[in-house]
């Protein structure tokens, strides 16, 4: 199977999700290509790079970066085209496809015979899904295909020219905003998950933290319905950490939390549902309603 891999760079930085790319064409057995508008910094590994110049074509430029993509396209005849679920993937892929005529299989979490997997159902199950396309474009789920080794190799480079210019031009980017807390740096956390049913019971959640002597965190839909303010969002899309104890409470444990806190020295969950992904990196399991345990255990422990 040919494998044409799409790498990015945001601000001048080639992204490190081309090594969960990388890894991917490994899990398939195949040698890859790649692409990617970029400057001097390539990535690491030993196949044909498609290179077009990003100070010439931009960081974000979809109509341009379809162009350069189709002639690298046109040149390897690949059986599928693979980005990352990124911004700039989940906005190109469809472009994409839509252009070549592919089949598209968005956020896949990973492979089953020769089908598919992707989420349903907020995460419970997972569904494999079948192109019948004879191209096909995937996005992969952020850290569903981690690297185990760092790619190494130095790519043989081909060099791409655009014919079209674009009708959009990127004019920057906005850092969010960083506020006082810095997940990164905190020993313990205690996050809080959907489980927690309601903003008033994130005090319990920070008050177990504070009484571990440490910072409290969030998994993304406590976030988005801004129970927590963004900083303390652990995940793809949040801060990645790795602290010596982490306890998720009320939280299933979904490959992009996993990805941002499954290198945790000592994990901790507590949660309703004995089933939930989260026990397969969890070293305890506490099989209980977080609004119960939780007050008991902080007693506890301000009492110790
Ligand atoms: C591109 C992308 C990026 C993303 N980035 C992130 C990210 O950075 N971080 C992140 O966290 N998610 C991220 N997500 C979302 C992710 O896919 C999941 O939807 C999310 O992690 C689920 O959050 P949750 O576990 O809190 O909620 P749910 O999946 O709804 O789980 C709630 C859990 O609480 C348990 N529960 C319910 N009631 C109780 C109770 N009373 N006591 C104890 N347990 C209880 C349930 O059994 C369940 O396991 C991202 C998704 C996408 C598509």
């Amino acid at each position: 199977m040919k494998i044409l891999l799409v790498a990015e760079q945001k601000d001048g930085r080639l992204q490190d999700n081309y090594t969960e790319l990388l890894a991917f064409a490994e899990r398939l057995g195949s040698e890859p290509t790649m692409f990617l508008v970029g400057g001097s910094q390539l990535p690491k590994f030993a196949g044909i790079l498609y290179l077009a110049d990003s100070t010439q074509y931009g960081e974000y430029n979809p109509g341009v970066h379809k162009d350069l993509l189709q002639k690298a396209i046109v040149r390897e005849q690949p059986d599928l085209i693979v980005f990352a679920h990124s911004s700039y993937g989940w906005d190109l892929a469809p472009r994409l496809t839509v252009a070549i005529g592919a089949g598209q299989i968005s956020e896949v979490v990973g492979i089953d015979g020769d089908g598919w997997q992707v989420m349903a159902c907020n995460a419970k199950l997972r569904r494999t899904v079948k192109s019948l396309r004879p191209v096909t474009v995937l996005t992969l789920q952020a850290g569903a295909f981690a690297a185990e080794n760092l790619p190494s190799g130095e790519p043989t480079v081909v060099r791409l020219t655009a014919d079209v210019t674009g009708q959009v031009e990127l004019l920057g980017y906005e850092a969010a905003q960083k506020g006082a807390v810095d997940l990164s740096k905190a020993s313990v956390i205690v996050s809080a998950g959907r489980g927690v049913g309601k903003p008033e019971n994130i005090a319990m959640v920070a008050s177990l933290a504070k009484a571990l002597g440490g910072e409290y965190g969030a998994s993304r839909p406590v976030v988005d319905a801004e129970w927590v303010e963004h900083n303390r969002q652990v995940g793809t899309t949040g801060s990645t950490v790795a602290p010596k104890l982490y306890v998720a409470c009320g939280i299933s444990g979904a490959v992009q939390h996993l990805a941002g806190m499954k290198k945790s020295e000592f994990i901790v969950a507590v949660n309703t549902d004995r089933d939930a992904p989260i026990g397969e990196v969890a070293d305890v399991f506490v099989v209980a309603d977080l609004k119960q345990f939780l007050p008991v255990l902080t007693e506890r422990l301000q009492a110790a």
